[in-house]
Order: C-alpha cells, then sequence, then structure tokens
C-alpha cells in the first residue's frame, strides 16, 4: 500500500535503479588517473520536473566532476557574454561524428561544435578573452545559476587532468596558431581543465537540465539564468551533437537531446518537459555511462518522450 502511494514518476524511476544496478558492463574512466578512483557501484537518478519538483533515486548527493557536461553552460554562457557573431565567428555547430577528443578541425580550421573538446577549450578562450584572470570563477558561478546552489572544483581530479592533459594542449596550439584562441593558451587550458572538474551531483544535473528545458529559467530558484536565445542554440548543439560518436544513434532512439561526461554522467533536457541528471561511472566505448544510457532509453520509450514524436 505505501508503495502504491509513491508517485507513479518516483515508482518507475525507482524500477529503473532496480533493474539497471546489475548492468555492470563498461569501464570507469582512468586516461584521468584521479577519475579511476570512482566507485564503480555508486548510481543514481534525479528527475526534475518544470514546476520544480526534483525526484531522486539512489545515490543522487555523491558529488563527481562534470565532465564534459560543462560544456553546453560554457557555450551558453559564451553566447551571452560575448554574442552569438563573435562565438559563432571561431567555432561551427556541424556534427564532427569524431570522439570528443578528436584533434581535427573543420575546413575552416576551426572546431566543428562547441561539444567536442575543441570546442570547448574555444569557449573558454572566448570566456577568457571577455574575463581574463577571472574567467574561472565566472564560470562556476554561472553554472552554480544552473544547479540553484555554488559549485566547488576537485582540486585532485583538476591537478590530475592538468599533468597528463597534454592532447587538450595540443588542441589548444592548434587552436592558438589559426586563430581561434587569441593567446594565453596555457591560462585558457586550466580554465578548460577546472571547469571540468567542477564538482556536481546527479541531483544538481537534473536541476541544471530543467533549467535548459525551461528556456534557461531554474525551476527550482526561479532566475533566469541566461537568455532564451542562448539556450535554444545551446540545446540544438546537444541534439546534434551531444553524445560524443553515438549523437546520432541517440537522437534516432531516445529523441531527448543530452550531454554525457567522462566521469560518469548524463544530462538529458527534454523541451518545456523535464530534466534528468544520472551518474554512474562505467562507460562504454564511446565514452556514455552504461547504466545512463539504458536510464534514459527507458524514461524515453515508457513516457513516449522521443521530442520528434509530439502532439
Ligand atoms: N576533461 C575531459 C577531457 O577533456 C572531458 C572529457 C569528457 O567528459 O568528454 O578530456
Amino acid at each position: 500500500a505505501w508503495a502504491s502511494s509513491k508517485p507513479p514518476l518516483l515508482r518507475f524511476l525507482n524500477a529503473c535503479h532496480a533493474d539497471f544496478t546489475p548492468e555492470t558492463g563498461g569501464a570507469v574512466a582512468d586516461y584521468i588517473p584521479e577519475l579511476g578512483k570512482a566507485d564503480p557501484a555508486h548510481f543514481g537518478i534525479s528527475l526534475a520536473t518544470l514546476d520544480g519538483h526534483v525526484y531522486e533515486v539512489g545515490d543522487t548527493q555523491v558529488p563527481f566532476t562534470i565532465q564534459s557536461m560543462s560544456k553546453p553552460f560554457v557555450f551558453a554562457l559564451a553566447l551571452d557574454t560575448l554574442g552569438a557573431a563573435r562565438v559563432e565567428s571561431v567555432i561551427g555547430v556541424e556534427p564532427s561524428g569524431d570522439p570528443f577528443n578528436s584533434i581535427r578541425l573543420n575546413a575552416e580550421n576551426h572546431p566543428f561544435n562547441p561539444m567536442v573538446n575543441a570546442g570547448a577549450i574555444a569557449c573558454s578562450g572566448l570566456i577568457y578573452e571577455a574575463k581574463g584572470d577571472a574567467a574561472f570563477d565566472y564560470i562556476r558561478q554561472a553554472l552554480g545559476r544552473f544547479a540553484g546552489r555554488e559549485l566547488d572544483v576537485d582540486d585532485a581530479v583538476y591537478a590530475s587532468e592538468s599533468l597528463t592533459g597534454d592532447r587538450n594542449r595540443a588542441i589548444g596550439y592548434l587552436l592558438r596558431t589559426n586563430a581561434v584562441i587569441k593567446d594565453n593558451v596555457a591560462q585558457v587550458l586550466e580554465v578548460y581543465f577546472r571547469q571540468c572538474a567542477i564538482l556536481v551531483t546527479a541531483r544538481d544535473i537534473a536541476v541544471m537540465a530543467a533549467t535548459l528545458a525551461n528556456r534557461g529559467v531554474n525551476p527550482v530558484t526561479g532566475e533566469q539564468v541566461l537568455s532564451a536565445y542562448a539556450i535554444s542554440r545551446t540545446l540544438s548543439v546537444m541534439t546534434s551533437s551531444g553524445m560524443y560518436d553515438y549523437a546520432g544513434e541517440w537522437i534516432y532512439r531516445i529523441g531527448i537531446p543530452a550531454k554525457s561526461g567522462v566521469g560518469g554522467g548524463i544530462l538529458a533536457a527534454l523541451p518545456a518537459r523535464l530534466g534528468l541528471g544520472s551518474y554512474s561511472p562505467k562507460l562504454d566505448k564511446h565514452g556514455n555511462s552504461v547504466r545512463g544510457i539504458k536510464v534514459c532509453e527507458a524514461l524515453s520509450s515508457h513516457y513516449d518522450l522521443h521530442m520528434l514524436n509530439r502532439s
């Protein structure tokens, strides 16, 4: 009787958590050595609706690093801070079909889009151009407004990536020689490494996603975090390029704009409906959380949420 008095959505999320807990496939990312210390058993699912309800099941209060889920937010911040024309003059919006860490640029020697590392580093460069040494804190505070609380940084993960991030450094210098980054490559990379090491929980990610789904208004705090214009453009690039080299398959099968991170998080934002945050650190070969993908598949099919199947 008690179980059936729970809201149906919470019962559904509980069932997902129970069904996918036995799923132990995939591997924790360890190319950033400190990430390898994550507990592979952790599994949290949170869903925020646009009336500000936040549902939580499992390890939704466990902090982990945001990694590539920072990319949509910093892109949106760059659009509002520097203007779309400046941002679009150096970063494309075409899917690349390449892995996240691809070093390949497009025919204009610009990053393909802001969801791969090259484009994200370019976004950090634009924020650095506008804010100088205050750039990182400007980013951290903006992400905090999406989450509805102040966010911290995992210094150990930051230091670990900064120590081993030669591939991203190579991308940074390639961007400078192509005038995408003006100067200060080393400082821009530190901003990027720090932004990737911002600590979030599955609950934070759900609220951040719901803010994207709500045209930039945080449904819990009521704050308009960024412009509706920046948010819709951000959701566009999440739709075409958010899930690494699985993006096409993802939007075909699941039909919800999303972004994943190598820390094990998946953020999914269905416009005008909901935000989902999941955390489970074991990743598939594309770098997407194995259990997180299962949760999104189940959510999309159970509630018939494919964005191109609406009336
Ligand atoms: N900081 C990570 C990197 O640049 C982020 C990668 C990701 O989450 O996709 O390698």
